[in-house]
């Protein structure tokens, strides 16, 4: 595919991977995943709806409300794909098996990279088969600039081997980690779920596609 950035010569695609509830999905996961897809240069960053969540309580509406939500916000959104297969899965949504099927996909070149918050990249030892993650692709940390960045003890190695300074120059398939500094929206699905249901509007902090599905449906009516 042809490059946009220069310094990039290969033909190899470079996915990006945003896992989550998406219960609703709201701005502050757009407007991230617009800046990395920029960053990055991303030729396409799929937001993966979970079916349940291995790590928290179960979303609040369908996986099929929360699917077309998403595929609602995207609309138009050229890099940014909406990846039902967490859903269509029997069984609970591990990113392992989640990167396998991907990775099965892909040209053996095409750079995957796993999008996670530094929560998330901190509970990682926690997670199923963990330490083949790298296998199949790189991580991208999301950092928050006033985040304290205290790696836990069992990620210190893996940090110290695999971490590259700047993560436009993550080369090949898979196995490295880097880090983008990014000031999330202060938005939360949660914050929306609990306006929802309060009565209170929820205007602007979703796509107004999105609140006109909420409201056609009546999701979130009830206490969160
Ligand atoms: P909840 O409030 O229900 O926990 P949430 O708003 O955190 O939900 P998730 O679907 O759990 O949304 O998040 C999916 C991904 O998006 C996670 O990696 C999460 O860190 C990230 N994310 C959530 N909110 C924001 C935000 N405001 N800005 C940037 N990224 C976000």
């Amino acid at each position: 595919m042809a490059r946009r950035d220069g310094a990039r010569h290969t033909d190899a695609r470079r996915i990006g991977v945003l896992g989550g509830t998406f219960d609703p999905v709201h701005i502050g996961h757009l407007r991230s995943a617009v800046e990395v897809a920029e960053v990055l240069l991303l030729d396409e960053l799929r937001l993966i709806p979970s079916a349940r969540p291995p790590h928290r309580s179960a979303p609040q509406v369908s996986a099929m409300d929360r699917l077309a939500m998403v595929e609602l916000a995207l609309a138009g959104a050229a890099v940014l794909q909406v990846d039902d297969r967490e859903l269509k899965r029997d069984k609970p949504s591990y990113s392992i098996d989640t990167l396998e099927s991907l990775r099965a996909e892909l040209a053996d070149d095409d750079q995957l990279l796993l999008i996670l918050g530094w929560d998330a990249f901190c509970g990682l030892p926690g997670w199923q088969r963990w330490d083949e993650l790298l296998e199949h692709c790189h991580i991208l940390v999301l950092q928050r600039p006033d985040a304290d960045s205290e790696a836990p003890e069992a990620l210190r190695n893996l940090l110290a081997a695999r971490s590259v300074s700047d993560p436009s120059a993550l080369s090949g398939p898979s196995g490295q980690i880097a880090f983008i500094w990014q000031t999330p929206l202060a938005v939360s699905a949660t914050q929306i779920r609990a306006l929802l249901a309060s009565g209170k509007s929820a205007r602007f902090l979703v796509p107004d596609a999105v609140l006109a599905y909420i409201h056609a449906h009546g999701l979130y009516r009830g206490a969160n």
